[in-house]
């Protein structure tokens, strides 16, 4: 399959060099200079498990792509949130091909809602994925563990792309599967994410210190019950209780679980200087609450303490796009 990533960080780059290694035509896109160059000049330099690699794949810039007219049948989106927008206006012509489908599995929600600003709903695949990677700096990414890759399509007309895209994945390694009910997943992983990612970035911990503190349960539940409210709002049941034992059994767990990870928002703010997502794991919530007349003063409070640590670090959107 001719694919294209758009967005090569640490998710980008471990979907690329799976497919990549399985023996599809994969083309690399990205908009971070000083990342570009060190690929081009050094290859993708990739620890896999803790085996170093040097990744010779083919990396542009978005008008580079445009100007050699290449078509692409299915365009993987890995650009953090806030890029998505500026991604998809960089390669429109690409995007809007009616051959080419666009699968996006952002943390978060609502990332359909842009999507759909310039690609039509019939060419879009949507969903999540488990699997973890972190940037070392550009050109290097350090990939380890093993995840999943749930998505369906949006429209019906999007199926057989689907199922396509669920092999061509599948026999990269990649895990993935054809998931009905997509937005529940979505739900699921953004529930989890919204109830902890911010917390711990706030309070400097990683997922077991915050976890391990007495108040941890007290503030979490209320977060995760304004998740379950909208959801219902929209037809879909998040249980609750049960979302609270896979944090305490999975996420906090330092050994047979992700405990010792500092979450995405950690990364991007405190260790990188980056903006963050947290408009669309808690801001999205706080939105659909005003949206469906249902209260949500933990999420709306949590995006604003966000976005003023943002203000404090002065981290602007100018200079982070
Ligand atoms: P990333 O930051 O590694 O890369 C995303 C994009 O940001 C790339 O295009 C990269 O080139 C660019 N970028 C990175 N640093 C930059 C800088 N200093 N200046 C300008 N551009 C920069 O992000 P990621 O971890 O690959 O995540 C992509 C998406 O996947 C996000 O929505 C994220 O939440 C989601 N996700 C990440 C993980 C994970 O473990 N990393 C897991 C699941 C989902």
């Amino acid at each position: 399959m001719k694919i294209a990533v758009a967005g090569v960080g640490a998710m980008g780059g471990r979907y690329a060099y799976a497919l990549y290694t399985s023996g599809q035509d994969v083309t690399l896109i990205d908009q971070w200079v000083p990342h570009v160059k060190a690929i081009r000049e050094h290859g993708y330099q990739i620890n896999l498990n803790g085996e170093d690699i040097c990744a010779n794949m083919p990396v542009y810039f978005p008008q580079e792509v445009l100007e050699a007219g290449t078509e692409f049948e299915l365009v993987i989106l890995y650009v953090n949130a806030l890029q998505l927008e500026g991604m998809l206006q960089a390669i429109l012509p690409i995007v809007t091909n009616p051959k080419t489908y666009v699968l996006c599995m952002l943390n978060g929600m609502g990332h359909e809602t842009v999507i759909e600003k310039y690609v039509p709903i019939t060419n879009i695949l949507l969903g999540n994925t488990m699997w973890t990677g972190g940037l070392v700096g550009p050109g290097k990414i350090k990939l380890s563990g093993n995840g999943t890759a749930d998505f369906r399509e949006l429209h019906p007309d999007g199926k057989e792309m689907a199922l396509k895209t669920v092999d061509v994945l599948n026999t990269a390694g990649l895990n993935a599967k054809y998931t009905e009910n997509v937005f529940y997943q979505i739900y699921k992983k953004a529930s989890l994410n919204g109830a902890t990612n911010a917390l711990c970035t706030l309070l400097e911990a990683n997922l077991h210190a915050f976890g391990s503190t007495n108040a941890a349960a007290a503030i979490v539940r209320p977060i995760l019950e304004e998740y379950a409210a909208v959801a219902a709002a929209e037809n879909i049941h998040l249980d609750v209780d049960e979302q609270m034992a896979v944090l305490e059994q999975r996420v906090y767990d330092p050994v047979n679980g992700i405990g010792t990870h500092f979450p995405s928002m950690y990364q991007n703010l405190i260790a990188q200087g980056r903006l963050t997502e947290v408009d669309c794991i808690n801001g999205i919530v706080a939105e659909k609450g005003a949206r469906y007349g249902i209260s949500t003063p933990y999420n709306a409070f949590i995006t604003k303490l966000i976005h003023c640590k943002e203000e404090i670090l002065k981290i602007t959107k100018e200079e982070y796009l």
